[in-house]
């Protein structure tokens, strides 16, 4: 019953690999070593084989195609291609791009990036609840649209968009849809053809696969989605991404994705409750606000604004006993606030004392209950020395 401290709640960030996505790809580190694009002896068949046994467990999660899987080094780059290839792709006919302003600095670096080319960005607000408005969408919509790129699940309050009413629209106005699901594949059913997907980007390492390897999904049909490659040479990937395949990376992948399709509806059960409890147990600190609370969310996430304390101060002291996420990222010197709770209204000062708390596979009741011990006491202790008088500078 010996607890591994600190306990690892920052899910969100990345996953803990499965041991059982370890031992499927060390093989392809040593015996199995040969290059997929080999088609002349039995050890490029037999990467070959086994990339292609990933592809199609990979693409299964998805409800995709295998031949719509596109390898990539991650999501950022998966998203770096569906925006700049399609932008590359079609800039002579149009140049409009609608984003949220909540998404992942993947999709809104790149979309700076379109805006220097030339293109044109809308980024749509969000609600205090973290969704969008549709009727916002549906009016930032003009001749020149070619994109509508909306996450399927956020990855600091975990808010899951409307994705099927979103591609109805884009639909109904022959716009392609981009979603970035790195959050959402492997945790919530997330299917290309039931919501409606044009593009889709995810990656290994947010679903216990190793860090390094992603994939960019890419519709054939209906529309046969076309977009300019961003790396050349080669030809792989059905000339979308060159470069030799990461073997070991790719068949972790397509293991890692395949526990994930057994376990969805189990883990997805398990981890709700295990939040749910933790929410519970907090609540009764008062003067806490679970941020998107009422919003459909991911079953293993939540983001917690705890008043009346010193957030700055109850990360280093709960740094032993928890590892979890502040709401604010040090960029340089000054402590930058989320832009996330920022564009759903939060001040800054409340967004410091703000964090995210992302449970996984090998989370326990029992960690659970550590994390709640060490937080209701740190946040009792905060509140009584402000009550006292006595403002500790640490
Ligand atoms: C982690 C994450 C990314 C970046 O993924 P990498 O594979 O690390 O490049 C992009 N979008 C979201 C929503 C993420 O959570």
């Amino acid at each position: 019953m010996n607890l591994k401290l600190p306990v690892y709640l920052d899910n969100n960030a990345t996953t803990p690999m499965d041991p059982m996505v370890l031992e499927e790809m060390l093989p392809y580190f040593s015996d199995k070593f040969g290059n997929a694009a080999s088609r002349t002896h039995s050890y490029g068949w037999e990467a070959e084989e086994a990339v292609d046994m990933a592809r199609e467990n990979i693409a299964s999660l998805i409800g995709a195609h295998p031949q719509e899987i596109v390898f990539t080094s991650g999501a950022t780059e998966a998203v770096n291609l569906a925006i700049k290839g399609l932008w590359e792709n079609n800039r002579e006919e149009k140049g409009h791009i609608i984003t949220v302003i909540t998404e992942h600095k993947a999709v809104l670096d790149t979309c700076k990036h379109i805006e220097n080319l030339g293109g044109s960005v809308t980024y749509l607000p969000v609600e205090s609840n973290g969704l969008i408005d549709l009727k916002a969408l549906q009016q930032a919509i003009t001749p020149d649209t070619f994109l509508i790129a909306v996450m399927y699940a956020n990855n600091e309050t975990g808010v899951v968009q409307p994705i099927k009413e979103i591609s109805d629209i884009a639909k109904a106005n022959s716009i392609l849809f981009l979603t970035d699901a790195t959050q959402a594949v492997g945790k919530i059913p997330v299917n290309v053809q039931a919501d409606g997907i044009d593009l889709l980007t995810f990656s290994a390492h947010k679903l216990y696969g190793p860090k390094g390897v992603g994939a960019l999904y890419v519709r054939k049909k209906n529309p046969a989605v076309m977009l300019t490659a961003q790396i050349d040479g080669g030809g792989h990937e059905r000339n979308m991404r060159s470069g030799t395949l990461n073997v070991p990376g790719i068949v972790a992948f397509g293991k890692a994705c395949e526990i994930c399709a057994q376990k969805i509806a189990s883990e997805g059960e398990r981890l709700s409750a295990l939040r749910d409890s933790f929410e519970k147990q907090l609540l009764e600190l008062h003067h806490i606000d679970i941020n998107a609370g009422n919003a459909p969310r991911l079953p293993h996430a939540t983001n917690i604004s705890f008043h009346d304390i010193d957030g700055e101060k109850m990360i280093f002291e709960a740094a032993s006993d928890i590892a979890f996420s502040r709401s604010s990222a040090c960029t340089s010197a000054t402590l930058e606030p989320s832009y996330v709770l920022k564009a759903m209204g939060l001040s800054n000062e409340l967004i410091h004392n703000t964090f995210r708390f992302s449970f996984g596979r090998f989370s326990t009741e029992q960690q659970v209950d550590h994390a709640v011990k060490v937080i209701s006491k740190i946040v009792k202790e905060h509140r009584s020395e402000r009550n006292h008088g006595h403002h500790k500078v640490v």
